[in-house]
């Protein structure tokens, strides 16, 4: 008779690889489905950490637990793969109008906020040659995770773990049983999407409320600059550790499939002139992905109403570095011992 598994996953994006990560260090058997990541959002992203994202700098509540859970993890990680996979770096932030001061001043009255905040600079004294109009301040607490290198990494663990399927899984062949699932050809106790963007095509949750966001973003070589910080203002730039530069990123809320466009070329260029006006340049990469978001920015987690054996674990939108190491525990936590979820991403906040 074949392995019977606890769980089957489908997706090796970050969602995935995480959420298998603390299954199997928890001791059950996992098997995650993966089509060699033909749409996975998480090999396109830039995997910024970026604790006060957007225009308004502010700080969600469930922060504290986002932020200690990704340090440790992604530490936990790096150690036991023995590969950097975590590039922390500070972030000038940049402000895009003098009316964005005010939201400055607003956190940085927030004692909690003290770690996260540095000195705040006007136009003429930004620490990097970059055009910063009305000035800006500088961030802490910030980096990137080097996507594409922890996914290849993660599926080695998973191979030599005989943890991982490659297969492109047609959801008809779903089956739900008296007692768990088959899928495949395997079969376990239940299965947990984390299948990215595609979840609009899958028929047990296109209901939820998934409202993905494009994005493109290139790799360039620039002559004659380094940054010694990751650059935000209305795009961002993030020195990468081979000396190249990621610019990004746009966000198309019309256009949902992953091919890059000259349009999105031209607008990150744009972007790159009024950063560094006058750069010499060489685009070496420009790739594009689809950011499986929701409409209130909260992850998709839960049980199918109907049908107890499948799972899902979504919605990660434009953060999934941050929060994907937190929510991924949370759910782990649910299957292994019946932890109640987290209210607001819970799946039954959508009925
Ligand atoms: C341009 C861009 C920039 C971004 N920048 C950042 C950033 O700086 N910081 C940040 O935190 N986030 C960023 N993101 C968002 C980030 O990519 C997501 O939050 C996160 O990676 C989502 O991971 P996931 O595992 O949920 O989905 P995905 O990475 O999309 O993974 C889903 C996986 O499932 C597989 N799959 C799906 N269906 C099937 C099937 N039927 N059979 C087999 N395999 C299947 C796919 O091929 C894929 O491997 C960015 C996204 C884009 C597009």
């Amino acid at each position: 008779m074949s392995q019977r598994f606890d769980t089957l996953i489908l997706g090796q994006g970050l969602a995935g690889s995480a959420l298998a990560w603390q299954l199997i260090e928890a001791g059950q058997q996992v098997c995650v489905i993966d089509d060699g990541h033909l749409t996975a959002s998480s090999r396109v992203a830039a995997g910024l950490i970026n604790p006060l994202a957007g225009m308004r700098y502010s700080r969600r509540p469930q922060l504290d637990d986002w932020l200690g859970l990704s340090d440790r993890w992604y530490a936990d990680l790096q150690h036991r793969l023995q590969r950097r996979l975590l590039h922390t770096c500070p972030m000038l932030r940049l402000f895009r109008s003098p009316g964005q001061q005010r939201f400055y001043n607003r956190v940085s009255e927030d004692p909690a906020n003290r770690d996260l905040l540095g000195e705040r600079f006007d136009s003429d004294q930004c620490p990097e040659p970059v055009s910063s109009p009305y000035g800006g301040f500088v961030q802490h607490r910030t980096g990137y995770v080097d996507m594409p290198q922890l996914l290849h990494h993660l599926r080695r663990w998973l191979t030599h773990h005989g943890a991982l399927h490659e297969h492109t899984l047609d959801y008809r062949e779903i089956e739900p049983t008296a007692d768990g699932v088959a899928a495949a050809g395997l079969r376990a106790d239940r299965l947990v999407f984390c299948d990215g963007a595609r979840v609009r095509l899958n028929p047990w949750f296109d209901w939820l409320p998934l409202a993905p966001v494009k994005g493109e973003i290139l790799n360039l070589q620039i002559a004659d600059r380094r940054l010694g910080y990751i650059v935000n203002g209305a795009h961002w730039l993030v020195p990468l550790t081979n000396g190249e530069i990621r610019l990004g990123a746009t966000h198309d809320h019309k256009l949902i499939d992953d091919k890059p466009t000259s349009g999105g070329k031209q607008e990150l260029l744009r972007g790159l002139e009024r950063l560094l006006p006058g750069a010499q340049f060489r685009v070496v990469a420009h790739q594009a992905g689809l950011r499986p978001a929701t409409r209130d920015r909260y992850p998709l987690l839960g049980r199918h109403p109907q049908f107890p054996c499948l799972w899902v674990c979504n919605g990660f939108g434009a953060r999934g570095a941050l929060t994907i190491p937190w929510y991924t525990r949370c759910l782990a936590d649910h299957l292994i011992r019946a932890a109640p979820l987290p209210a607001e991403a819970d799946i039954r906040r959508c009925r």
